[in-house]
């Protein structure tokens, strides 16, 4: 469900979620809260998803009416799995106030619990307090956090991304978590602005191979042209391509590692894409893959021929890197 009314979580739904070797009934949730401290990363248009002006009381109370509202109307008894998007950071205080934190913890005592984060926010101590708090004995790890390192790259995280945290802050982020007994889930962005085809596809095997011995799961986000970005003005003059879905089959045939994939936007011209005949059954067999892991799906239909797959291959070949001062 989506929503903007007052009250209501921007958007819930129910799933299925690979973790490891298993695979969870999932709850999912982005709140409506404070907003991005950081907002202003190139692609992004979630950060104009918040309340403004609010006083900390005024926005804890519209934090807890939207727990109140998943309370009674979401069956959260067969989901195993929650997942808690904020469009930012659940741990950034002035986003979610400790209060809504211990409120959110109270609500899904007892699941499996994967909350968004910037790095900045990761703090072994106030990880155990949370994790305590959800801890019911059912899980051996019941906290992990999401974050967004999108590349291990930091001139690409930098200048085409403008994310405004080092892979050295990444990584002391990933000491907190585990000095707090959590795990972590890295996000991959893949081909963000300024990057030729061939780029986004090396950006992100050099990615995977830095970030597998950091993070017990992995997210695959090839990147779409949401509005109000810069990333939308760069992409109507025509200076950015979403990644051909077989950039992404590449990647995935290549990684050593589970990586969980799901194109947003996939087939779209704004979302990952191909030429439009095949995208469909590209977009289906990665789906099916992220979420049973069998990598024949992807061997398969990789080896399918398309009128767009040679135009891929010149692309790889050919296209020249963005060539626009990236320094004043
Ligand atoms: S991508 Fe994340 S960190 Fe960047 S502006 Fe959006 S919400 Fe903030
Ligand atoms: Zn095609």
């Amino acid at each position: 469900m989506l929503s903007d009314e007052t009250g209501k979580p921007l958007a819930s739904w129910s799933g299925r979620d690979r973790i490891g070797d298993r695979i969870l009934d999932s709850f999912t949730v982005i709140l409506k809260t404070g907003g991005c401290a950081w907002s202003r990363c190139r692609m992004c248009s979630y950060r104009h998803e918040r309340f403004t002006g609010l006083s900390a009381q005024d926005l804890s109370s519209r934090l807890i009416e939207q727990l109140s509202y998943i309370r009674s109307h979401a069956d959260l008894r067969k989901p195993e799995l929650v997942k808690i998007y904020t469009s930012g950071s659940f741990f950034d205080p002035g986003e979610v106030p400790h209060e809504v934190r211990s409120a959110a913890a109270a609500l899904f005592r007892g699941k499996m619990i994967i909350a968004e984060t910037r790095p900045e926010y990761v703090d072994a101590g106030v990880l155990e307090d949370f994790s305590s708090q959800i801890d019911d004995g059912t899980w051996e790890q019941p906290l992990s956090v999401a974050i967004g390192v999108e590349t291990s790259n930091d001139a690409i995280r930098e200048k085409s991304i403008q994310k405004g945290f080092s892979w050295a802050q990444f990584l002391h982020a990933v000491h907190e978590a585990r000095r707090a007994g959590a795990g972590v889930k890295g996000y991959l962005l893949m081909k963000p602005p300024f990057l030729t085809e061939k780029e986004a596809v090396q950006d992100m095997q050099r990615s995977i191979a830095d970030l597998s011995p950091q993070t017990h799961l992995i997210s695959l986000n090839p990147c779409s042209v949401q509005r109000q970005t810069e990333l939308e003005r760069l992409w109507k003059q025509g200076e950015y391509r979403p990644p051909y879905l077989w950039s992404i089959l590449a990647v995935i045939r290549a990684s050593p590692v589970h990586l969980t994939v799901d194109p947003l936007g996939g087939g779209s011209r704004r979302g990952p894409h191909n030429c439009g005949t095949c995208d469909a059954e590209i977009l289906k067999a990665i789906r099916d893959y992220s979420l049973s892991g069998d990598r024949t799906l992807i061997e398969e239909i990789s080896r399918k021929e398309c009128a767009c797959k040679p135009e891929w291959d010149f692309v790889m070949e050919q296209e020249k890197p963005f060539c626009m001062p990236q320094t004043r």
